[in-house]
């Protein structure tokens, strides 16, 4: 049991909540009640050309409806780019950022690698792209075991800054796990491929990065990943057969409760991560296809 256990989950509001951010959501809340901790909501909406305060406000309401209400405040990051670009001026003065203004079609036609077409000319419209070096990287995932990432100086080089002055989801992500105090991260395994960067960060700064542990993604009858892109469809409110679908997913028994809160309870007592392991999706039931 951890007795400053601090969990979250992070939604980008993109779209309203579907079953696969569901299932998310749920994952990140039994881990932190089930180690009597503090569960958060962050909204990840720094990229201000997708993200909208209606999807906000439909995703908050949504979790509500199955009884995930946050422990204190929901931080937007909208409202933190001061905190962004003062870490962001730590890099630069470490050396460990440069500016870019290669143009798309540079990146285009090198598969949206970043190869250094680009001059440090910082008069003309840029974005700041992190200098990584060659690095190997370990992290020990609760659910996935043992990861290894190599950093590549060549193509390793991800965007922290946008041209359109917007911050990555990276470097956000890092910093407010880091000053929300966040100690245990439960997220789905499509963020698997960001570990690297976010690992990388972490030592930049100088952190100790939180546990991090991956869970299974959904893929829908298609063996798509569930999601918004997909057109994945929003969920109605506060339905319990919807509750229960998406707690089978986490691997927890059926159970007769009557109420939300009673279905919460039981899936508490009965969460146990283990039984996730090592499998980086599962694919959805026809019986619910539907959703
Ligand atoms: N905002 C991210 C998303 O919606 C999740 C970030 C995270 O959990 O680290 O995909």
């Amino acid at each position: 049991m951890h007795s400053h256990y601090v969990g979250r989950f992070a939604p980008s509001p993109t779209g309203p909540l579907h079953l696969g951010s569901l299932v998310s959501a749920l994952a990140s809340y039994l881990d932190a009640k089930k180690n009597h901790g503090k569960w958060l909501i962050r909204i990840e909406d720094v990229d201000q050309t997708r993200c909208k305060p209606l999807y906000t406000e439909a995703i908050v309401s949504c979790l509500s409806s199955y009884g995930l209400e946050s422990d204190g405040p929901i931080a937007l990051q909208s409202e933190r780019s001061h905190i962004y670009q003062d870490h962001l001026d730590i890099l630069k003065k470490q050396h460990q950022v440069f500016p870019c203004n290669c143009t798309r079609q540079t990146l285009q036609s090198n598969n949206n690698q970043h190869i250094g077409a680009c001059n440090s000319d910082i008069e003309q419209p840029h974005s700041w792209r992190l200098l990584s070096q060659e690095a190997q990287l370990h992290h020990q995932d609760p659910i996935q075991g043992n990861l290894h990432f190599s950093l590549n100086k060549q193509t390793n080089c991800p965007v922290l800054k946008r041209k359109d002055q917007f911050f990555s989801y990276q470097l956000a992500v890092v910093i407010d796990d880091h000053l929300q105090k966040i100690t245990h991260i439960v997220r789905g395994a499509d963020l698997l491929d960001t570990m690297d960067t976010q690992l990388y960060l972490y030592t930049l700064f100088n952190w100790q990065p939180p546990s991090i542990a991956h869970t299974p993604l959904i893929l829908d009858i298609h063996k798509q990943k569930i999601s918004k892109q997909n057109h994945a469809r929003a969920l109605p409110h506060g339905e319990l057969s919807i509750l229960k679908t998406a707690l089978s997913y986490l691997c927890i028994p059926e159970s007769h409760s009557c109420s939300i809160q009673e279905t919460l309870i039981h899936a508490i007592q009965h969460w146990t991560p283990g039984n996730l392991k090592q499998q980086t999706h599962l694919e959805i039931k026809t019986e619910h296809a539907h959703l």
